[in-house]
């Protein structure tokens, strides 16, 4: 993982070697997420991909609180699926005008703090227009919408699909000009469409298809819209790699297409802002999770580092969130790195069930307890994306470094 580097056979977060940013720390175990990381990435991305293409940030892959507020001064929005994680945005200190709230079942009073708060709704159901209505007449404030569209295709290749096909997302899009109508006849102010095609995705030629399609579908749906697009959401499903043979996005083509439908829309669509939304992508990467080997044991013949992290505080790790075969995140030593003495091992936590597997006979270098296990690729759907209550082990800290 040589996002990070090395100094004395040990890794440096945040340009800390590890041993000291446990100390710091005071317990492990513990996510660290490097603020250069992470900076970095929204650089890169900013670099690549045409100036006037609006990047927001999808808190759902990480919503700690330091986190959030520094990413909210590097993105152009924040995305939030819960009242919660508006709050969290909010307090970073995003402009309403830039966050939006998908989901689907949004509770009446989570409809209501949003009109009040002033962001941007997308809306998923036909159920959610008298409520936005009445919630405006009742504050006397807009109710900002954008229709959250179940686009009549699929994301190819993506790890996880979230449009296309039978959905509890957003609204189907045969039945998108009826709900047009009815957010113009209720006059709730409507700022332009979301689609999220789906996660998780390593093929840009398969984005990109997804990305056109989106845009096609959305300058057909302007048609029937009560007002013009301000924003066009094309979603993001941007990848990360995760298993051995995994190969990085390739921005180019993305980038091209993005260009291309950019131009296409500043003489179809003249108002809107063309945004996409990344969680994974902008954060993933930036993130470890860091676990101190407790016990060696060797059962019969095979050895187990029995760690003091697990999946409660780490399920994708574990292989349960979301895998349908299970395979090893990359796992290092974090103060041996380097070493040339190695084994075979699997590291497990301390948690009574055999699903609670961080690592699976992987090489290692031989490990001792007291050494450190770090999980890379963490920053994304890691601590609030596990079962923290399972086993009654104590909150899992994170840092920012
Ligand atoms: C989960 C989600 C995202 C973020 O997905 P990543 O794979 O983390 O980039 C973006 N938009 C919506 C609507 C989502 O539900």
């Amino acid at each position: 993982m040589d996002q990070f580097d090395v100094a004395n056979g040990e890794l440096l977060i945040g340009g800390l070697p590890l041993t000291q940013l446990a100390a710091r720390v005071g317990r492990t175990p513990f996510y660290a997420y490097d603020r250069s990381l992470l900076s970095r990435r929204v650089a890169e991305l900013r670099t690549a991909l045409p100036p006037a293409i609006e990047l927001h940030y999808a808190m759902k892959a990480n919503p700690m609180p330091a986190l959030v507020c520094h990413m909210a001064t590097l993105v152009d929005g924040i995305d939030v699926a819960s009242a919660g994680e508006l709050h969290v945005a909010l307090d970073a200190g995003a402009a309403p005008r830039d966050i939006s709230f998908a989901g689907p079942g949004k509770q009446e009073s989570e409809l209501r703090q949003a009109v009040a708060a002033g962001i941007l709704v997308n809306v998923e159901s036909f159920r959610e227009v008298p409520l936005l209505a009445a919630i405006s007449d009742e504050l006397g404030l807009p109710a900002r919408v954008a229709v959250r569209v179940n686009p009549d295709f699929e994301l190819k290749s993506s790890g996880m699909k979230m449009g296309g096909g039978p959905k509890q997302f957003g609204v189907d899009a045969e039945q998108v000009p009826a709900l047009l109508v009815e957010i113009g006849r209720t006059g709730l102010a409507f700022e332009g469409f979301h689609l999220f095609a789906g996660s998780q995705n390593l093929k840009a030629d398969a984005i990109v298809e997804a990305q056109r399609k989106s845009f096609e579908l959305a300058l057909r749906l302007a048609e029937h819209a009560p007002a013009d697009v301000a924003f066009l959401n094309l979603g993001g499903g941007f990848g990360i790699p995760y298993f051995p043979g995994e190969q990085r996005l390739d921005l180019a083509p993305i980038a091209d297409n993005l260009a291309s439908l950019q131009a296409q829309a500043s003489r179809q669509l003249p108002h809107a802002a063309i945004v996409i939304e990344l969680g994974r992508y902008l954060v993933g990467e930036a993130g470890v999770y860091v676990c101190r080997v407790t016990d060696r044991k060797v059962s019969r013949g095979h050895t187990y580092l029995v760690t003091d992290g697990g999946l409660h505080q780490h399920l994708a790790a574990s292989g349960n969130f979301g895998q349908v075969i299970r395979k090893n995140y990359p796992v290092a030593i974090g103060n041996r790195i380097g070493v040339t003495d190695v084994e075979a091992a699997s590291v497990v936590g301390p948690l009574c069930t055999p699903l609670d597997l961080l690592g699976e006979r992987m090489t290692l270098p031989r490990a001792q307890p007291g050494d450190l296990v770090v999980v890379f690729q963490s920053g994304a759907y890691g601590a609030s994306a596990s079962p923290q209550g399972f086993l009654g082990h104590p909150p899992i800290v994170e840092v920012l470094v």
